[in-house]
């Protein structure tokens, strides 16, 4: 294996996952323990910065999962805080907002979101117990649509919950079918523990893929081929970080047989043109 050069555009890692300063020496160690699996940084803003900085990441995407509705908001002002500090800051990190599918009035909180400047939300459902398709969600995909917000989900499997998951491939296909003009982006190639189902259904969707949790935990034949068939433009990196590392991943990344045109779509220009914030 020769050595692997870094790419010479701005490599952005558009899957992390950061912790508020006051409360991540408290939720990094306990999720490391749910997870088993020790993280690469202390879970902060400033360690993913300096992460990305010894790595050669130029910019991350947080990405906040509510676990109750009551905490949609003042989650979202404390990331908003952390968005206006971060404009000038390298490696610059940039969050979307949180969600929760329990919210009440979801149109008025995405419009909330849209004013706030966020690019979009994230959303778990193996967390937040809900599908994709549950009607009452309706009014949420039809904002996020409305205001050209992105809706970044968790797919697939996750290790600390049992199946049956919410979050199927098939879901999410079936999401993208009804909500044609809504931006999704399926995280962990489509279905996280369910690449045969994520390449059958979301492969060729409009639906993004991000790379986040594949590296690893799939067979590079496959990332491969499924990024290919896809189409690079419709992908996205991202390591997950601190629950994996984005070092490693990039390297793992960077291994595949790619062109230098599909390198700098997946690691840059997707992230920027879909965002508009980096
Ligand atoms: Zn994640």
């Amino acid at each position: 294996m020769h050595a692997l050069s870094h790419p010479d555009f701005p490599v952005i890692d558009a899957h992390v996952h950061l912790y508020p300063d006051a409360l991540a020496p408290k939720v990094t160690p306990s999720l490391a323990a749910r997870f088993g699996n020790a993280p690469s940084f202390d879970g902060t803003v400033d360690g993913c910065r300096a992460k990305d900085e010894a790595v050669g990441i130029a910019a991350a995407l947080n990405l906040p999962v509510a676990t109750k509705p009551d905490s949609v908001s003042h989650t979202n002002d404390f990331w908003a805080g952390v968005n206006a500090a971060e404009r000038t800051r390298t490696p610059r990190i940039h969050s979307l907002a949180a969600f929760h599918p329990l919210v009440a009035d979801k149109g008025a909180e995405i419009e909330r979101i849209a004013a706030a400047g966020f690019a979009g939300i994230k959303l778990h459902p193996e967390y937040q117990l809900f599908r994709f398709n549950d009607p009452a969600m309706d009014d949420a995909w039809a904002a996020l649509a409305e205001f050209g917000l992105v809706a970044y989900l968790h797919a697939g499997g996750e290790r600390v919950f049992t199946p049956p998951f919410h979050s199927t491939p098939r879901e999410i296909a079936r999401l993208q079918a009804r909500f044609p003009k809504l931006t999704i982006v399926a995280a962990h190639l489509g279905g996280f523990g369910m690449w045969d189902e994520a390449e059958a259904t979301l492969v060729g969707s409009d639906v993004v893929l991000d790379l986040s949790h594949t590296f690893f935990w799939m067979d590079d034949a496959q990332i491969l081929r499924m990024i290919r068939n896809h189409g690079a433009e419709k992908i996205l990196f991202g390591s997950d970080a601190p629950w994996q590392d984005p070092g490693e991943v990039l390297e793992a990344f960077l291994r595949l047989p790619l062109s230098d045109s599909e390198r700098q779509r997946i690691c840059s220009a997707n992230a920027r043109e879909l965002l508009g914030i980096f």
